[in-house]
């Protein structure tokens, strides 16, 4: 038997990789170092409520790519889901994202559509230039006084930074709308699958040949492989030789309480003297099940050191002329190492974006 393909990790980015590549009869050996698949996707049950519980915090399935919801499709069943999400701010529960319902609630009026745009952009602080940072996008957008009350407490809770050192594409995430529409997401296919992200990422590694070894570290030293598909963190695989790429850890709290504790799935509290950015009551997602308990998790944001499960990669500019460097390291390996996903490739990327480009990596890759 010739060399072996590993595929390091077992979240979305190689489970699909590992199976695009069985599809094609190219056997792996996929290793993940938790005791569990799925990433940080992970699902599982509450052993206290019976709620399905999102480990790593909330998941919410959203594409407009029909091949994606096709694949995803293929391997769970996918539960319709509008995520809709309140903000805390001063005491007050308000509709998020900024939406009109938003706008007339904070600024106490009943303005239409137009009146409202017409408002916001009085409001919009514009300079000659583009907007570099989250700050100068959030002010030339909404101006000042929905920004720190919705955004500014949040962001530098979320990342521990100052808005003005962060990059504006993270701001683009959420919509702002003129209409009382506050799904969070505008993607046409929207859905959580019924028996959890687990479940669905076992099912794409059920195949003869894929051969999955969990509670297992890549070491780099060890094994003859004849490629290996690294999905765990990029700056981690070369030892951090140029340094340590920034990322966001968090820290989950749970608790058990009867009945229906918030109303909502997840309610954001926006201002910086609440120390947790979100609470989440999983038994939300599951709206087709039943449960009496309910838990809930709330989310504290955190730098991320040894030890700590990355999550978020930061992006300051010291942290793409440190990315350049690892990904310069990474085109020489190339022929035998291929990185992907949100901590292999050090993106903010989502799900099904994260299936899309693995798709692509496990349909072209091929033995020299
Ligand atoms: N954000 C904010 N206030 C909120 C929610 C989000 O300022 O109530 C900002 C914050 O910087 C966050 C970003 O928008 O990191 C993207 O939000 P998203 O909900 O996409 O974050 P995720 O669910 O990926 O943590």
């Amino acid at each position: 038997m010739g060399k072996r393909v590993c595929i390091v990790g077992a979240g979305f980015s190689g489970a699909v990789i590992a199976r695009e590549l069985a599809e094609r009869g190219i056997p792996s050996v996929m290793l993940e170092e938790r005791s569990t698949v799925g990433g940080n996707c992970h699902t599982e049950r509450c052993e206290q409520t019976g709620v399905m519980r999102h480990v790593y915090g909330p998941h919410i399935f959203h594409t407009d790519k029909e091949e994606v919801w096709q694949y995803v499709n293929r391997f769970a069943q996918m539960m319709p889901y509008v995520y809709r999400v309140k903000a805390v701010h001063a005491d007050q529960v308000y509709s998020f994202p900024i939406n009109l319902h938003t706008i007339n609630q904070f600024f106490g009026k009943a303005m239409r559509p137009e009146e409202a745009l017409d408002y916001i952009q009085s409001l919009a602080i514009k300079g000659e230039m583009e907007p570099e940072n989250f700050e100068e996008q959030a002010h030339a957008m909404i101006g000042s006084e929905l920004y720190e009350a919705f955004l500014e407490g949040y962001t530098r809770k979320q990342w521990g930074r100052s808005p003005a050192e962060l990059p504006a594409s993270i701001l683009k995430r959420l919509p702002l709308r003129f209409t009382y529409e506050d799904n969070y997401f505008n993607h046409p296919y929207q859905a959580i699958p019924k028996e959890g992200y687990t479940a669905l990422i076992e099912n794409i590694l059920d195949h003869e040949l894929i051969q999955l070894k969990l509670n297992v570290v890549f070491d780099l030293d060890r094994g003859d492989w004849a490629h290996v598909f690294y999905t765990g963190p990029l700056d981690r695989y070369f030892n951090y030789q140029f340094g340590r790429l920034g990322y966001r850890s968090l820290e989950f709290v749970d608790e058990v309480h009867p009945g229906d504790y918030q109303g909502n799935v997840v309610i954001n509290y926006s201002d910086q003297e609440v120390p947790y950015t979100r609470t989440l009551e999983h038994k939300h997602f599951a709206y087709w099940e039943q449960h009496e308990a309910t838990l809930v998790t709330r989310e504290y944001p955190k730098q991320c050191q040894d030890g700590d499960t990355p999550y978020y990669p930061i992006r300051l500019v010291s942290d793409k002329v440190l990315l350049q460097h690892y990904q310069e390291a990474a085109q020489v390996i190339s022929d035998c190492v291929t990185f992907a996903g949100r901590l292999g490739t050090y993106r903010y990327l989502d799900m099904d974006q994260t299936i899309a480009e693995a798709l692509k990596i496990g349909r072209n890759w091929t033995r020299d």
